[in-house]
């Protein structure tokens, strides 16, 4: 764990480019409204039985996530909602400062804090250069703990948002057909739809009173045969990742094999 660590933006602006900026619903319901896109990521992790609750990791992944079946095998699906741009942000201004200062995401509010509290804060995985980090720059991480009261805040308010989420991403899946997913740990599968369909799903999601589409089983894809091949030795619905449908994408984090 990081224990002690200076920064301070540079304002090289090179954290608001080529971003899946994760949101919640709320925060990706405004941002179509300023006329950005939103995709749905999808992963899948098989959970054949309950874990043991002592594992924070686990639990982390748990309340983060539904309950749902690919075939016969019962899995857990996360869904990520993310701004999605590639190039400069939309609200990234010649200057460098950001036109949606207000406005901007709690992801970019915290960055480069982790969100994810079992993700250790490495500045070589973090776009900001080198004089962000030095040494006279004023302290970020004090044993551990994040010094700014406002950001620590800011990250505990989006651990609270994706948990509870969770309901309105499984309605939105239902409702909007989304039913492949990624192995997770491997790649994401993507769902691209116009900003205005994808306005409506969202906000018709986040309504627990309407009707929902029945949920459908899910289909788990990946770029490894082997993979594929295991997960459908335990009886779930897998395929290679050139079985995508019109509307999704796949973003592997490994090369194929
Ligand atoms: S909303 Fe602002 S801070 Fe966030 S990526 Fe866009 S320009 Fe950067
Ligand atoms: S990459 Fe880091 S230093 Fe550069 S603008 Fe973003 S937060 Fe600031």
């Amino acid at each position: 764990m990081t224990t002690d660590l200076n920064f301070a933006c540079t304002m090289c602006g090179d954290c608001c480019h080529n971003l899946r900026l994760p949101l919640s619903v709320n925060e990706a319901i405004r941002w179509l409204e300023r006329g950005g896109d939103v995709q749905v990521l999808c992963e899948a992790m098989p959970w054949p039985v309950e874990p043991s609750t002592d594992d924070g990791q686990v639990q982390h992944r748990r309340v983060r996530s539904f309950a749902a079946e690919s075939g016969e095998l019962p899995i857990r699906v996360m869904v990520t909602v993310a701004a999605a741009f590639d190039g400069a942000c939309p609200h990234l201004q010649p200057d460098m400062r950001c036109g949606a200062y207000e406005a901007r995401p709690n992801v970019c509010r915290i960055y480069p804090a982790e969100v994810n509290p079992f993700i250790e804060l490495m500045p070589a995985h973090k776009a900001c250069p080198p004089e962000a980090w030095a040494a006279d720059r004023p302290s970020f991480i004090k044993g551990s703990r994040i010094v700014d009261s406002i950001t620590a805040d800011l990250i505990q308010n989006s651990r609270e948002a994706a948990v509870r989420d969770v309901p309105v991403k499984e309605r939105l899946c239902g409702n909007a057909g989304f039913r492949t997913a990624s192995l997770a740990n491997e790649g994401f599968v993507t769902y691209t739809l116009p900003p205005r369909t994808m306005l409506d799903e969202l906000c018709r999601a986040l309504d627990p009173a309407a009707p929902a589409t029945q949920a459908v089983p899910w289909r788990i894809l990946s770029n490894r045969r082997t993979t594929v091949d295991t997960l459908n030795s335990v009886g779930a619905h897998s395929e290679m990742h050139a079985a995508l449908l019109p509307t999704e994408g796949y973003i592997p984090l490994f090369e194929a094999n």
